[in-house]
């Protein structure tokens, strides 16, 4: 790799993933380590080990891709889901130890960056993506730039007083409730026992089984109601589903995200509503942080 180079760090609830990223989002050498669970300092520390790791010679910046909240005025990150990190610049002691420009973003948003840079959306203006995993996460690109608020979609109501929200969220049937991998768990627990998880649902509704099919559908329902209700505020050109879950389930529920989606989305959009899956995969994260980075070397953020 002769191109500029950042280093992308894309920091889990359970591993940290570094990596040299160009800005075509070629991927160089990689390092991962399990994420420390014990206090914001060893967080913090272990961030500064990755990237020590896989800096070489030409690295221009680092970006950060964080389950965090950030405030953007300040740059600091509110809270963390499943992460010792409270109130914070996790950018700082980075900054400090090796002297880059270092940029720092919600997880969810880089991994929207990407795929509207690289991806999914390429060539697009307009763009909303959601990410489903064992949570939902999303992000918004609006008029060419990256929505840099909180974006939280996976925590808007698609079903009032519905089923109650996952992890410090105290809300109601919030689309990470109703169609997160967590959500798809819950599904086949109540269809086969407490043994049954989200894979099986899966695997048994691409076999045939029409209880499992109509559980993936009702998750897809909802996603769509999601989805239709976006399209109505942001009017995107695409909407982008990325995630684990969302790559494992494909179809199952993205048919039916469009049916409802469409239902739910005013004139134009119903007709025009673009529903495509995500084509970054897992790196998503990792190349989006990357892009954080040139982004702040750029001046752009
Ligand atoms: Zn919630």
């Amino acid at each position: 790799m002769q191109a500029e180079r950042a280093i992308g760090v894309d920091l889990g609830g359970t591993k940290i993933l570094a990596g040299v990223v160009d800005r075509a989002g070629v991927i160089g050498e990689t390092m991962e380590i399990a994420t420390p669970s014990g206090s914001q300092e060893a967080v913090l520390e272990a961030l500064n080990t990755v990237i020590a790791d896989v800096l070489e010679d030409g690295i221009v910046a680092v970006g950060l891709g964080a389950p965090m909240n950030f405030d953007r005025r300040t740059g600091r990150g509110v809270r963390a889901t499943n992460l010792p990190l409270h109130d914070i610049d996790p950018g700082a002691g980075i900054r400090a130890r090796f002297g880059l420009p270092v940029g720092v973003e919600n997880d969810a948003n880089a991994a929207a960056l990407a795929e509207w840079r690289l991806g999914a959306g390429r060539g697009t203006s307009n763009l909303v993506m959601l990410t489903l995993g064992t949570g939902v996460g999303g992000g918004i690109v609006i008029d060419d730039h990256l929505y840099r608020g909180w974006a939280e979609l996976g925590h808007i109501v698609v079903e009032a007083g519905g089923q109650p929200c996952q992890g410090n969220c105290h809300g109601r049937g919030h689309l990470e409730a109703v169609a997160s991998g967590h959500a798809a768990d819950r599904a086949a627990r109540a269809l086969w026992g407490d043994d049954a998880d989200a894979h099986q649902l899966v695997a048994r509704a691409r076999g045939g089984d029409a209880a499992a099919v109509a559980a993936l559908a009702r998750i897809g329902e909802l996603l769509g109601a999601a989805i239709g209700s976006l399209a109505n505020i942001f009017d995107p050109d695409v909407v982008v589903i990325g995630g684990g879950f969302g790559a494992a389930a494909g179809d199952l529920i993205l048919d039916p995200a469009r049916a409802s989606a469409r239902r739910e989305a005013i004139e134009p959009a119903d007709e025009n509503l673009q529903i495509v899956d995500a084509t970054l995969g897992e790196e998503a994260g990792l190349i989006g942080a990357a892009l954080v980075g040139f982004e702040t070397l750029d001046g752009l953020r």
